[in-house]
């Protein structure tokens, strides 16, 4: 399984998630233009999406999603309270997801799991390919002990660091973006991701992708400082990376991250 971010924040967020001829879009943050550009420098075509998952109807996860149908005839998975949010009409593609109940598309198995987020009815991911799997959480107020569970077999897991808690409180935004993004249906902070991190069985884990990060109230290194603070930096297998919002795509292999893992599983 090769998961890519093609961006990630406030001002846009899709990941790509390919697995033996399988494609899946999460979230159509970006424009079209942008989407089909950076999907084809990984191979995917128009029409060559198996399915379009989509987190929640903020304009960060769905901006290109209605011009983007056009080159791409797949479906669209979200649950009920999105759907309806999108209020997609007659005729859109769309297949309903539950939160809790697994669904197959293409060679991988999806988890929809539902998040606190002041949306209708946000859920993250967990994505398998039967040997690698990968949690993909942004737009949370408070990790639940469903995310945490969801969190713990990963070997690739994707966690929003929204906001340097300091950086939000000193900054410019007015007191009721503030108090949305603090609460527990909004954004999760640089120390909470920490937090969450920090209490998990980080033995499966490969790779950590710090995600989401605000660009008025975080930096990376506000964010890596405050995961690696709280992970103590002992596992050198462990790579830690915050995303860009934008520019060059991330990615990660679960064929080349994970090989030893396989072989003890396999043997
Ligand atoms: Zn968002
Ligand atoms: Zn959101």
């Amino acid at each position: 399984m090769r998961v890519v971010s093609l961006g990630s924040g406030s001002s846009g967020n899709a990941l790509l998630i390919q697995h033996n001829g399988t494609n899946l879009l999460l979230d159509a943050g970006l424009s079209h233009r942008d989407l089909r550009v950076r999907l084809a420098s990984f191979g995917v075509g128009d029409h060559d999406l198996t399915a379009i998952l989509i987190s929640h109807e903020h304009h960060d996860h769905i901006r290109g999603l209605a011009q983007f149908l056009r080159y791409q005839s797949c479906q669209v998975l979200a649950t009920a309270g999105t759907l309806h949010a999108l209020d997609p009409g007659p005729g859109f593609p769309c297949v309903r997801l539950v939160p809790g109940q697994a669904v197959e598309v293409g060679t991988l198995t999806i988890v929809p799991i539902a998040v606190s987020h002041d949306a209708l009815e946000p859920v993250g991911f967990v994505l398998s390919d039967g040997l690698a799997t990968a949690a993909i959480f942004t737009d949370l107020g408070t990790v639940d002990r469903a995310v945490y569970d969801a969190l713990h077999a990963a070997q690739l897991v994707v966690l929003e660091a929204n906001y340097d808690r300091e950086l939000l409180v000193r900054g410019s935004y007015p007191w009721p973006l503030k108090r949305r993004i603090l609460s527990s249906q909004g954004h999760l902070s640089n120390d909470e991701c920490a937090a969450t991190l920090a209490r998990l069985d980080l033995s499966p884990v490969r790779e950590i992708w710090l995600a989401h990060l605000s660009a008025e109230n975080n930096t990376p290194r506000h964010a890596l400082h405050a995961v690696q603070t709280a992970l103590g930096g002992s596992d050198h297998r462990l790579a830690i990376r915050a995303l860009p919002r934008c520019g060059a795509p991330v990615s990660w292999d679960s064929s080349t991250a994970d090989s030893k893992a396989r072989q003890i599983r396999l043997f």
